[in-house]
């Protein structure tokens, strides 16, 4: 006798992210900004001062209230989750029946797809246009047809670094009856969030994270915003103590401060902005460059003529990008970071 995995489990591998040690990372949309830097002694106050012995609090209404008033919303309308990853588990486990189809968008981030096959749900993908953008009336179209019962997607969005108007947005969320998830986990860097109006739909739930533009992946936190009772929904599903004291100590000094956001986009923006203009121009001497997506976020997306190749010249002087397909998607890092990914690119390219 032995125990055999089921077949949903059987060909899962666990998600890996490069492994190993490199002298620049620009794979994974991390802030290239250290809050350590300034908030240590903060940090080091709060976390001595907790109560290690008790549980944390289940709802983490003091942190919502801070992230609530940081981008004018009521605090009835947040959810926090041990980063947007876990909510996003929680609302395809919760807001579908097993059977019942989602609807996804290729290329886009990855976890949607999977949480919907772990959970068993049909997962239908609606390729993106030629030029990666998404066109609004055919995803209402092909929600209709598919009679999908959730539509997720991310805007602007990972990997492809384009985004979709509010209005285009809107409309989809207008004109469907699926409740519709908006992956927001890059518009602090774009100015076309629905985050103020999510509340008045009744389909409609945005996803926030601290782990980009605030620049707090170690800590694991994210914020799902929607009306009462899509809140109350998802707080009834979700695991007691999702949040951890450590991270909504450390999460309240972080949002407490009004003005670090403000900072760090602008900072990221203008070394995204750079290197971006750097690709392009360099797009006009190379071949091996086809196309510099004209990025909306804080990583730039290229479609190579041999993307796997120049992935693999780049890790051999250390510098890890992500490689997708023909693409690769590059994250934008300090000034000098940029430069020496530059550098090598420039030798490695025809
Ligand atoms: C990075 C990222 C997230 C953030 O996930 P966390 O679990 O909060 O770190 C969510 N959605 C997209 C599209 C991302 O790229």
């Amino acid at each position: 006798m032995s125990y055999q995995l089921n077949d949903k489990l059987a060909s899962l591998v666990p998600y890996q992210p490069i492994s190993g040690e490199y002298k620049i990372r620009l794979d994974a949309n991390e802030s290239y900004l250290n809050l350590a830097d300034v908030f240590a002694e903060r940090f080091a106050n709060v976390v001595a001062n907790l109560d290690f012995n008790r549980y944390p609090d289940p709802y983490a209404v003091k942190l919502c209230k801070i992230f609530a008033e940081r981008y004018s919303l009521s605090p009835d309308f947040i959810t926090a989750s041990n980063g947007s990853d876990e909510i996003i588990g929680v609302i395809v486990a919760s807001f579908l029946k097993k059977g019942e189809t989602m609807l996804t968008l290729a290329p886009d981030f990855s976890m949607y797809g999977f949480y919907g096959e772990m959970y068993e749900c049909k997962v239908e993908t609606l390729n993106k246009e030629d030029d990666l953008t998404i066109n609004a009336d055919t995803v209402l179209q092909t929600l209709k047809n598919t009679k999908a019962r959730l539509f997720i997607f991310s805007n602007p969005c990972n990997p492809t670094s384009l985004g979709l108007s509010r209005e285009d947005v809107l409309k989809i969320i207008q004109g469907t009856d699926a409740l519709v998830v908006v992956d927001e986990a890059y518009m602090d860097f774009w100015d076309q969030s629905i985050l103020n109006t999510a509340s008045e739909y009744d389909n409609v739930i945005v996803l926030k994270t601290c782990s980009k533009a605030m620049g707090a992946a170690a800590i694991r936190l994210g914020f799902a915003i929607a009306n009462k009772t899509l809140t109350n929904a998802m707080s009834a599903a979700k695991s007691p103590y999702n949040v951890n004291a450590l991270t909504q100590a450390v999460g309240e000094v972080i949002l407490s401060d009004k003005t670090l956001l403000q900072r760090q986009v602008k900072d990221i923006l203008n070394s995204k902005n750079a290197l971006q203009a750097s690709l392009c121009a360099m797009a006009k001497e190379k071949s091996d460059i086809i196309k510099v997506y004209n990025s909306c976020t804080n990583f730039i997306f290229i479609k190579m003529v041999d993307a796997k190749s120049v992935y693999a010249a780049l890790l051999k002087k250390s510098i890890a990008v992500r490689c997708m397909g023909q693409y690769l998607r590059i994250t934008a890092g300090s000034d000098e970071e940029n430069k020496e990914l530059l550098k090598e690119l420039n030798h490695i390219l025809q």
